[in-house]
């Protein structure tokens, strides 16, 4: 590791990333590898998650696509240094600030969008002039793979390289001195990637989870609201991602409807037996299956299993599960569920979900239903959230424009078009004057005396 951090940090000097030309050439060849290994994407994906075709085009490449050509669009605009103003203090200088590239980053990766969440800091990062060393996850082996095989034909391998492993491997990356690293994954495994980071004071982009929330209020388009709720809990991956819904709050009154509306929608996307529909993704390994099933598993639990339920050991599979009215101190609602079930939670009334959501750390979003504006504000202005959606859930990932991140314990920095290429730069203070008005600042030097005409 050492010898391939040495190899990478000896490209970067010798200034061959700093070029636009260079950075193009990267993202040109990321587009290509997206656009002639489609099929092998997929299949990648297939073996990994059984991922729906559908759901791996738009969620992975196409989404990966377009955050690439956004990127190349924007490049030029993006590097270029920004002037500032100058002021009375600095009198005839100019002030600019200059982005430059950090230098070699690490980027590792989570297993649950194993294709985009390497590709999408990879743009960031070599957008930005970096050298990359990518930790794919080895829970996405046949991603981590592809990546391992498939990539060094596109971009240029003594800046860019692909680590694969777990564990062990991770632990011996993270020893090596970054000069930024990216992680996305479990919070548990951030603090050990930031503790690693702190030895070599690296700064660190952390892309975390947590328990995404969702309001429900009667006053919404019931069909509506529910097909887009259920869209973005089980057809992303089957619930496991991070800002899938991960529970409701409702009214105890509104509560039987949603739960009506959820068991007609899910008979419709998913037909009468899910466990044996091709439009959901399998649980990702057998020990993320026993995590989830010992959720449903928990004393008291099953009673409150109001849809689904049902399970597939052998094949990985967990139907689509909706449970009502769970104890607040019940496993399902300790930690995130990254999984098919949703649990309903019931308030008196709607305006009790700002205390039950902010006793709570922080989510990396937070979702509300509902066409009362007055409600809609309260809700952007009381809830602390990476990011809020108001009458759809996990949508705001494919905007570029909006910040990707979370906050608190959901994590740290962001990314995604330009914010990309901000967390992977240094914004450099650039400062410049002639000599020219020397006279008028001479209270500036000792001695202090002259400093009585002036304080
Ligand atoms: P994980 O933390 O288990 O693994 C992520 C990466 O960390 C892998 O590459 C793995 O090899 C490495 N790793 C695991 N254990 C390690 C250790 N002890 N030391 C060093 N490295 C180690 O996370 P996961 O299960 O792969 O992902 C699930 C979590 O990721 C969920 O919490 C989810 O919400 C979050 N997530 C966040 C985002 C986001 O963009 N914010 C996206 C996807 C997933």
């Amino acid at each position: 590791m050492e010898t391939l951090v040495n190899d990478l940090r000896r490209s970067f000097q010798t200034g061959k990333t700093m070029p636009y030309k260079w950075r193009v050439a990267q993202l040109e060849g990321i587009l290509r590898l997206m656009n002639e290994r489609e099929k092998e994407i997929m299949e990648a994906l297939w073996s990994d998650l059984a991922k729906p075709r559908t759901e791996a085009y738009l969620h992975e490449i196409s989404l990966s696509k377009a955050g690439c050509k956004f990127a190349l669009k924007e490049l030029k605009n993006w590097m270029k240094p920004e002037k500032v103003p100058s002021l009375i203090a600095t009198f005839s200088s100019t002030a600019q600030i200059v982005p430059e590239p950090l230098g070699v980053v690490l980027v590792i990766s989570a297993w649950n969008y194993p294709f985009a969440l390497i590709i999408d800091p990879l743009i960031g990062a070599v957008a930005a002039g970096n050298a990359v060393v990518l930790k794919p996850s080895e829970v996405a082996p046949s991603t981590s793979a592809f990546f391992a095989k498939f990539l060094p034909h596109y971009v240029d391998t003594s800046c860019i390289q692909v680590v694969e492993g777990g564990v062990t491997e991770t632990t011996e990356l993270l020893e090596q001195k970054w000069d930024k690293i990216f992680y996305t994954g479990s919070g548990t495994v951030g603090r050990i990637v930031m503790a690693a980071a702190a030895k070599h004071l690296t700064p660190v982009a952390l892309e975390l989870g947590g328990k995404c929330p969702v309001v429900f209020d009667s006053d919404v388009n019931l069909k509506v609201a529910v097909k887009r709720m259920a869209i973005g809990k089980w057809g992303c991956n089957n619930g496991q991602a991070c800002i899938a819904p991960d529970y409701i709050i409702t009214t105890k009154s509104f509560a039987p409807k949603l739960v009506d509306a959820l068991k007609e929608t899910l008979k419709e996307f998913y037909g009468e037996d899910p466990l044996e529909s091709a439009d959901l993704s399998r649980i990702v390994s057998s020990n993320h299956f026993r995590r989830l099933t010992d959720f449903l598993d928990e004393e008291n639990i099953p009673e409150k299993i109001v849809h689904g339920g049902g399970r597939d050991e052998k094949h990985l599979k967990i139907a689509p599960t909706v449970l009502l009215d769970v104890p607040h101190d019940s496993l399902i609602m300790k930690d995130e569920i990254f999984g098919p079930l949703l649990p309903i939670i019931t308030v008196e009334k709607l305006e009790d979900c700002f205390e039950l959501i902010n006793s709570r750390p922080k989510p990396l979003a937070a979702y509300l239903f509902s066409k009362n504006k007055r409600l809609e504000e309260e809700f952007v202005q009381k809830v602390f959230a990476g990011g809020i959606l108001i009458n759809d859930v996990a949508l705001h990932v494919a905007n570029p424009h909006l910040p990707f991140g979370g906050v608190g314990e959901s994590g740290t920095g962001a990314y995604h078009g330009k914010f990309s290429f901000d967390t992977f730069s240094h914004k450099k203070a650039v400062l410049s004057r002639g000599y020219a008005t020397e006279m008028r600042i001479r209270a500036r030097y000792p001695p202090y005396t002259h400093h009585k005409q002036i304080i």
